[in-house]
């Protein structure tokens, strides 16, 4: 992934005071600071979360790939006590900003995943994005990495960004009909019924 104009990265000061310095400039190279969010940018996992590699520290997967969400929270508060998880307020995946997330159970991310009609292991119904949570996660990755390295740098133009990205996958917004009572808007030519 192409590095984040220094423009839009989180300060550099004052570095969190868990976070190492080298992880604390590999991860602001790749976060893009909006008015509302600030959105990781490196790699995406199959969750449509980040993956962010720590490799003397490790984390909570042997091979030292951590979420940037857990990573970004134990570099302001210190060490996850076991067990615990990191949930985002704004439900955005791949956001990073402090104060977007908090601690919780494993429960309450269940139960934030249920009022957002997102779980993903179960049949998917309501809010969750028509896309899929690692597609529109992708998504939202390109789009912000096209905005800062064409040359915006304005946090609220990113935010726009990010919430039209978003809306891109709102199950109700944007859906084509699949029906209508007008009859066919096509009709088939003979050339057409030789084709098929
Ligand atoms: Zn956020």
């Amino acid at each position: 992934m192409p590095k984040v104009p220094e423009a839009v990265r989180p300060p550099a000061a004052p570095r969190p005071p868990w976070a190492d310095v080298g992880h604390w400039r590999r991860m602001r190279e790749m976060v893009a600071v909006t008015s509302a969010c600030w959105i990781f940018t490196g790699a995406v996992s199959d969750d449509g979360y980040g993956r962010f590699w720590v490799p003397s520290r490790g984390g909570s997967n042997r091979d030292g790939v951590v979420r940037p969400s857990r990573w970004m929270w134990q570099a302001h508060h210190g060490p996850i006590p076991g067990g615990l998880v990191v949930r985002h307020r704004c439900d955005r995946s791949l956001c990073v900003r402090p104060a977007c997330l908090l601690l919780g159970e494993p429960a309450d991310n269940v139960r934030d995943a249920l009022s957002r009609d997102r779980l993903t292991n179960m049949k998917r119904t309501g809010k969750a994005d028509r896309r899929g949570a690692r597609a529109a996660a992708l998504a939202l990755r390109s789009a912000v990495l096209e905005a800062v390295h064409s040359g915006t740098s304005s946090a609220d133009a990113l935010a726009d960004v990010v919430t039209r990205v978003q809306a891109a996958g709102d199950p109700y917004a944007n859906q084509p009909e699949l029906f209508t009572n007008t009859g066919p808007t096509t009709s088939v030519t003979p050339v057409q019924e030789r084709l098929f």
